[in-house]
């Protein structure tokens, strides 16, 4: 196979041949799978195989893979400008389309990815506090940022010391680590170090290791704390800003954070992360504050265009119940067929057109501790026989599933046929 040979070669050149660790397929086992190109709902690979893709480059395409209305976009893009490092209107509307539809949401700032947004929002949160401790909670992935890789999920997820080498104690003394849906611990904490929390940083939607859906209690005591402590809420909705909803989770849960993460849809598919959030914190950010941050490309003319398309088209056609039904509907179809062939049992967590699979388990799972043990392994074993019919899943059993609103009717019962197949033989 072609993918097996530019495998190797990538291994030369490049460390354990990729350019970000799951893709390596190291959680499920074998050689990845090189892409040649992608539409809608579909992939193809170098071999020539189809498969249809519930990956979607893990969230940022919403409309699924070149979507024609944000191709449009991005063909004027080439053909007017790449990027200027200079003042434009792009990125201006961009701005005003979140600021105007998103009301904790006062000002904004674009940079080029989630790890970079989580990490300027906490040294805002520094300076508007003058505090140092940082609370977050075990299985929330907020990027690769020295002071957050402490029991953090995605890459991370399933290996035994979550942190990184390479991090001085220094870099993560003031990280402090809590289980999700712990109120008793909660409260604990803050009565202990409350006063020293610059800010409480959490997936409101913890969706990096597995989908660890919270209790809406749990989530406001987190932001009844942060506020009577004077410690900043920090939403790191990189995955659920604009997938859950347009307001994402705290628009959902009606509860306003002081500052917000964004990436992923943000960008249409184009690299972009933003920190946004109260006037009173962002004006801290340079020139008009003393929290220094800045980027060569930040703004750049084809993440702010096709982010705004993006937008644009999900403020219009609100595709979120729809893409919430398709999503309970394939997954508790697949479910049933490997169900019916395996001894394994298995159920669906979904959350608008986020999915996760796992083992049956009796209650429902919020912490990472829940997670039953063999779930990685297992999860490999399904993984590759979807592979094998051409059913791309993120390949890492702590890696949700996205739908796009290219998964049609039909690419669904074409994914349940498949599936059948899978299995059954
Ligand atoms: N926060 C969350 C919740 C994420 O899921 C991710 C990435 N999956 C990040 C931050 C980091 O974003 P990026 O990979 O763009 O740096």
């Amino acid at each position: 196979m072609k993918s097996d040979e530019l495998f190797a070669r990538s291994k030369r050149v490049s460390p354990g041949g990729v350019h970000s660790p799951v893709r390596s397929f190291s959680s499920v086992g074998g050689n990845p799978i090189f892409f040649l190109s992608a539409n809608g709902a579909r992939l193809t690979d170098v071999d020539g195989k189809s498969y249809i893709d519930y990956c979607q480059s893990f969230g940022p395409l919403l409309f699924g893979h070149r979507n024609e209305e944000i191709a449009e976009v991005v063909r004027d893009t080439v053909e007017t400008a790449w990027s200027f490092g200079a003042c434009e209107s792009y990125s201006l509307e961009l701005a005003e389309f979140i600021v105007q539809r998103i009301p904790w949401v006062e000002k904004i700032r674009f940079v080029n990815s989630g790890t970079e947004a989580v990490m300027s929002a906490l040294r805002v949160a520094r300076a508007a506090t003058g505090r140092n401790k940082i609370l977050k909670f075990d299985g929330c992935y907020h990027g690769h940022l020295d002071a957050l890789l402490v029991k953090a999920g995605s890459g991370l997820a399933g290996i035994s010391s979550s942190d990184s080498a390479g991090i001085s104690p220094e870099m993560i003394q003031n990280t402090l680590v809590l289980p999700l849906d712990d109120e008793a611990s909660l409260e604990e904490l803050f009565h202990r170090e409350g006063r020293n929390i610059c800010a409480v940083a959490i997936e409101p939607l913890p969706a990096n290791y597995g989908l660890l859906i919270q209790r809406k209690e749990f989530l406001n005591k987190v932001s009844k704390l942060a506020k009577e402590y004077g410690a900043l809420l920090l939403f790191d909705e990189v995955i659920s800003g604009f997938r859950v909803g347009f307001q994402g989770m705290a628009g959902h849960l009606g509860i306003k954070p002081d500052l917000v993460c964004y990436g992923k849809i943000i960008g249409g598919g184009f690299p972009v992360g933003a920190y946004a959030g109260k006037s009173e914190y962002m004006d801290l950010v340079s020139p008009s504050g003393k929290v220094y941050q800045a980027g060569t490309l930040s703004a750049n003319p084809f993440g702010m265009r096709a982010g705004l398309a993006t937008l644009s088209k999900a403020w219009k056609e609100n595709p979120y119940d729809k893409l919430s039904i398709a999503c309970e509907f394939l997954t508790s179809k697949l479910v049933e067929t490997i169900n019916n062939h395996s001894k394994i049992q298995w159920e669906p967590v979904t959350f608008a057109s986020l999915f996760w699979l796992k083992q049956k388990s009796e209650k429902n799972i919020r912490r990472v501790s829940d997670i039953p043990s063999g779930h990685r392994e297992n999860f490999a074993e399904i993984f590759h026989k979807f592979l094998d019919v051409g059913i791309y899943l993120a390949p890492s059993g702590y890696e949700v599933g996205f739908l796009s609103t290219a998964h049609t009717n039909e690419i669904i019962e074409e994914t349940i046929h498949l599936t059948s197949k899978a299995f059954a033989e």
